[in-house]
């Protein structure tokens, strides 16, 4: 494999919208690395996300290189040119040196008929049973099932090849870290097809670090995993079994490790993931974004005034145009119309009120997913604020900051690197008197 920079065994994935928060990021890595975790920040935003709020890939190196001078970060970090194609590249090659190949456009589409009988002519191995150590039961691969996954996914293979030429052209291979993304498609990946789809991208000699399947279950934008744990938690531990023998028998680098694209906040995942890396000694990436602009909206809304108000503007605009925000994310949210106040009646909300329904803790009775869920795919309405957005955060700064910072330390770092035992989550019977983090 060629040369590349070198990831570290866990990375935090962190979106930033509109670009205000990098501190407040930071601020929550240097919390974990200070308890023991040793996390590696990764600034991360989609050619999608700069088209709608019209930022640019170097607003987001600006951004990190900013907090990292700031608060003194002296481990690496990186920025993430995430869900990059062909066409959309270009802009981020010089500002970013973590690149997300996204090929979902081409799976599905067929690859030349010879590329797919010399794919399987060239793999032998891949034929028959294969047991791996720590895999949940072996499983048999048999040559329609290769020609069943070559069909699928070797054309996107073949794509992930091209662009990560294109991107060492132009930067040289020793100076990124690439990934490659299958996580925006219908059907989720089994453990046998990650195992194939990683044969193919060996063929294409991409040095990859991290790869992002497509998981089983609904990961729904903003809030928790819909699905059976028990059932990720056997998929994403034959995952791992997968990826250990791929850097043994391809010849990835040993970083190699998954990806979770998360859409923020699987709560009763973490501690799955956890279990499993300890049980491998694997590292993994894990991809938040939207969940720090909610903190945004939470932090201003609990400052009350003006911050309140502001919130519940945003709230109303969205409400008033919810199957247009909706519609592109139709995948990935699930809201009940039914569970969403009107705009009036959020405009009567006191500051508590809004809180307790916009923040990520399901114990809290105030607490509605389907606000939530609305209020995550709505932050173009804050673009369309703009300035006037930007000097209320600015206003509001040390509440959002610390909203920030609580959310991805406490929620988020803390459960997935750390542990935290569930079980003494406190039992409330007064919920006013119990932490908001906790
Ligand atoms: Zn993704």
């Amino acid at each position: 494999m060629k040369s590349f920079l070198p990831l570290g065994k866990f990375s935090f994935g962190m979106g930033d919208r509109f670009g205000q928060q990098g501190r407040a990021q930071l601020h929550a890595c240097i919390k974990a690395t200070e308890l023991g975790a040793d996390v590696v920040p990764v600034w991360n935003k989609s050619n999608r996300e700069h088209t709608f709020v019209g930022s640019d890939p170097a607003d987001v190196r600006a951004e990190a290189d900013a907090a990292v001078k700031a608060l003194g970060w002296k481990k690496t970090y990186h920025v993430d040119a995430d869900h990059i194609r062909l066409e959309t590249v270009d802009r981020f090659i010089s500002p970013s040196d973590f690149f997300t190949i996204d090929v979902a456009e081409s799976i599905g589409k067929p690859a030349s008929k010879e590329s797919v009988q010399s794919f399987i002519a060239r793999h032998p191995e891949l034929s028959g049973k294969v047991s791996l150590p720590h895999l949940s039961e072996s499983f048999e691969i048999k040559r329609e099932d290769l020609e069943r996954v070559a069909g699928q996914f070797l054309l996107a293979a073949q794509e992930a090849g091209k662009i990560h030429r294109h991107i060492a052209n132009v930067k040289g291979a020793s100076n990124f870290i690439t990934e490659v993304s299958m996580d925006e498609t219908d059907h989720p990946q089994r453990p046998m097809d990650l195992l194939v789809i990683l044969a193919m991208l060996a063929d294409e000699k991409i040095p990859m670090q991290t790869i992002a399947p497509k998981f089983s279950g609904r990961f729904n934008k903003g809030v928790d995993y819909v699905g059976e744990v028990v059932r990720f938690e056997r998929e994403f531990n034959d995952d791992l079994a997968v990826i250990d023998h791929a850097i043994q028998c391809y010849g990835f680098p040993s970083t190699l490790k998954l990806s979770v694209h998360s859409g923020s906040d699987k709560f009763s995942l973490y501690e799955p993931i956890r279990l499993a890396l300890k049980k491998f000694g694997a590292g993994v990436h894990l991809k938040t974004a939207g969940t720090t602009w909610l903190e945004e909206l939470i932090g201003l809304a609990e400052a009350g005034g003006d911050g309140l108000a502001m919130a519940r503007e945003i709230y109303a605009y969205a409400h008033g145009h919810v199957d247009e925000f909706c519609a592109p994310y139709a995948s990935v949210i699930d809201i009940n119309k039914q569970r969403l106040p009107s705009a009036e009646a959020v405009n009567a909300w006191t500051s508590e009120q809004f809180v307790s329904a916009l923040r990520h803790d399901p114990r809290n009775p105030g607490y509605n997913a389907s606000v939530r869920q609305l209020l995550h795919v709505s932050f173009k309405v804050a673009a369309k604020f703009g300035p006037r957005y930007l000097q209320a955060l600015a206003r509001h700064e040390a509440v959002v900051a610390r909203n920030v910072t609580e959310n991805l330390f406490e929620r988020h770092l803390k459960p997935l690197l750390l542990g935290r035992s569930r079980q003494a989550a406190p039992v409330r019977s007064d919920h006013s008197k119990v932490p908001v983090t906790a």
